[in-house]
């Protein structure tokens, strides 16, 4: 990868919802109306007006994504998006890059220049992480490529054992 590439990409350790950054990525489910994991995390963490914006959005099929604002949060905007549940067909990964370019295009339509992703659809969705990673960072890649505002965007790993699987997959390509 171009060395200018790989520095608006980083790899990091810890609770997405203490990041400040202009946005965070949710993993949400398509009711968008909170859940566990990194979901209820967030909600948590951002307080009752997040869950107010979301009941009028009115949910989010799979693969698609929609912006809220950050409420408690320390960053302007949340950007909910729906992993799929892993299945092992060939639709899975069409949808986990789909989340990813969707989050990334809704990002960079409202100004975004730094934003964290958690690790989509590998918790109780069940994707395998070596896979669900070589998805995510390579989705992020192409597009980051031929657009220029997003300068930072972070993968924010919660164990040891995903932060690796992400650390090694960069380091190879
Ligand atoms: P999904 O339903 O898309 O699988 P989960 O929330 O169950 O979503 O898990 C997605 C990933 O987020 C998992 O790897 C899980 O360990 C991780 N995770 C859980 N809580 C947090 C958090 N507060 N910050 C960052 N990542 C988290």
């Amino acid at each position: 990868m171009e060395e200018s590439l790989r520095q608006r990409i980083e790899i990091r350790q810890g609770d997405i919802a203490q990041l400040a950054v202009d946005a965070i990525v949710n993993a949400a489910n398509t009711s968008l109306l909170g859940g566990g994991g990194v979901d209820g995390a967030i909600h948590r963490a951002a307080g009752p007006g997040l869950l107010a914006e979301c009941k009028g959005i009115g949910g989010c099929p799979t693969g698609e994504a929609r912006l809220t604002k950050g409420y408690k949060l320390p960053v302007k905007y949340v950007i909910h998006t729906v992993g799929p549940v892993y299945r092992g067909q060939p639709e899975d990964s069409r949808l986990l890059a789909s989340c990813y370019r969707e989050s990334l295009a809704l990002a960079d339509t409202h100004g975004v220049r730094s934003i964290a992703f958690p690790a989509i659809s590998c918790g109780v969705y069940g994707y395998p992480v070596a896979d669900a990673c070589r998805i995510a960072v390579d989705s992020t890649v192409l597009f980051l490529n031929d657009h220029e505002q997003i300068q930072r965007v972070i993968f924010m790993l919660f164990s040891d054992e995903n932060r690796k699987v992400y650390e090694d997959y960069l380091a190879g390509t």
